[in-house]
C-alpha cells in the first residue's frame, strides 16, 4: 500500500487544519438520521439502538472480523470496512482484487473501487485505475478530499499519486502466467503457440464487497475489484457504480454485489434492493426480488434454454437493525457474516436451484 493508514490520517488531519482540504462534517453536525419506519422506528430524539454487523463476499473472512473488530471499538463503519477489504486487496493470491488481480486482455491490471458513507451521506469511486494496489482507499479520498465523486483512468492513478498513494506493479507472476496462457489459447489461427499443458485457464469472478452497521445504526459500503478477468481495456464493471456495486442509505441498510457487474448495472441493482427494504422487505426478500429483476431485465442471448440467465450474480445487504443476508441467482453460493457469534460463511439464499 502506498501510505500507511495511520500516514494517510496524518497527512489528512495536517491538511485539513492547514486548511488545504474540507473540513469532514461530523455525523452529529449533520444530524443523526432516525429509523425509517421499515426497519425499526425509533422516536425522534431516542438515539438508535441496534446490533453491530458486517456482510461480505466469502472471501472477506477475514476481512468481517477485522471490521466488526474495529466498528464495535468505536471506529468509523466506512474506515473499518475499507479495512477489512484492503486484507484482499493486498493479498496476492486473491486474483480478483488489488495486487494480484488478473489484468485486462492487454496485460495490464485495471482496477474498480466504490464505498458510501451513511451517516454523512458521501460516496467516492474510482473506475479503471492501474498501479494503485488499495483503490478501495482512492475512492474514500476521492470522497473525503474532493468535490467530485467519481474519478477514472490516468486521472484517478494521477489523483492517487498525489494523495501519496505510490505506484507499483499490481500483475503478480502467478496472474502473468494465467494471462499468457489465456492469450496462447484465444485463436488457433494466431501466431502464439498453443500450449498442450493441462492448467485449466482461469477466470476469476470475484472482488469484495462489505457492509456494516453499527451498534447506533450508523452504516457502511464499499466493493473493490480487479473486475472481469481479460476484459477489454478501459472496460468498467458494476464496482465503482454507486447504486450498483453497493449502495448505502443511513436510514435502511446496505447491499452490495459481486459477479457478473453488466447485469447488476442494468438494473441498478444495489440501489433497488436498498429500495426494497425501504418499503419493509427483509434483507434476504429484498434481496430475492432484487435478483428477479436482474434475471428479468436480461437479454435473451444470455438465457438459457430454461429462460435462466446463464451467469451468476450476488448480493449482500445489512438492514440498520442489524438483520442481514446473502443471495445468489444460483444455489451453492455462501458469504461471510461476523455479529456477536465471530466471524462464519453462511450458505446464501437462492433464486434458482442448480
Ligand atoms: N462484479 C465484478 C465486475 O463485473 C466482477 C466480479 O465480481 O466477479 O467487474
Amino acid at each position: 500500500m502506498s501510505v500507511s493508514r495511520r500516514e494517510f490520517l496524518e497527512r489528512s488531519a495536517a491538511l485539513t487544519a492547514a486548511g488545504f482540504l474540507p473540513r469532514v462534517p461530523s455525523p452529529d453536525e449533520l444530524g443523526r438520521p432516525i429509523a425509517a419506519g421499515a426497519v425499526g422506528a425509533s422516536a425522534i430524539g431516542v438515539p438508535f439502538r441496534g446490533r453491530p454487523v458486517v456482510v461480505s463476499s466469502a472471501n472477506g473472512i477475514r476481512g468481517v472480523k477485522v471490521a466488526y473488530d474495529q466498528i464495535t471499538k468505536g471506529t468509523d463503519p466506512l474506515d473499518a470496512i475499507i479495512a477489512g477489504v484492503n486484507i484482499q486487496e493486498l493479498d496476492p493470491d486473491d486474483q480478483s482484487v488489488g495486487l494480484g488481480g488478473l489484468p485486462n486482455e492487454e496485460g495490464i491490471v485495471q482496477l474498480d473501487a466504490s464505498c458510501m458513507h451513511g451517516p454523512t451521506k458521501r460516496a467516492g469511486s474510482v473506475a479503471g485505475i492501474e498501479d494503485i494496489a488499495t483503490p478501495s482507499l482512492v475512492a474514500k479520498a476521492v470522497m473525503d478530499y474532493t468535490d467530485h465523486v467519481m474519478l477514472a483512468g490516468a486521472g484517478a492513478r494521477k489523483f492517487a499519486l498525489a494523495m501519496g498513494f505510490k505506484a507499483q506493479n499490481l500483475l503478480t507472476e502467478k496472474s502473468r502466467q494465467d494471462w499468457m496462457r489465456w492469450k496462447s489459447r484465444l485463436n488457433a489461427g494466431d501466431f502464439w503457440l498453443d500450449h498442450n499443458d493441462d492448467i485449466k485457464i482461469k477466470f476469476t469472478t470475484g472482488t469484495i464487497n462489505m457492509n456494516a452497521v453499527t451498534a447506533t445504526g450508523d452504516i457502511a459500503s464499499v466493493t473493490t475489484t480487479s473486475g472481469m478477468a481479460y476484459k477489454i481495456p478501459g472496460r468498467i464493471g458494476d464496482s465503482p457504480i454507486i447504486g450498483a456495486g453497493q449502495y448505502c442509505d443511513n436510514l435502511v441498510g446496505a447491499a452490495g454485489s459481486t459477479g457478473r457487474g453488466e447485469a447488476n448495472i442494468k438494473a441498478c441493482a444495489s440501489f433497488l434492493a436498498v429500495e426494497f427494504m425501504r418499503q419493509g422487505l427483509a434483507p434476504e426478500a429484498a434481496l430475492i426480488k432484487t435478483l428477479e429483476r436482474v434475471a428479468a431485465m436480461t437479454e435473451p442471448r444470455l438465457l438459457d434454454a430454461n429462460g435462466r440467465p446463464k451467469f451468476d450474480l450476488e448480493f449482500y445487504a445489512v438492514a440498520k437493525d442489524g438483520r442481514y443476508a446473502g443471495a445468489t441467482l444460483y444455489s451453492g453460493g455462501r458469504f461471510a457474516v461476523c455479529d456477536e457469534k465471530g466471524p462464519r460463511l453462511e450458505s446464501a439464499a437462492f433464486l434458482f436451484k442448480r
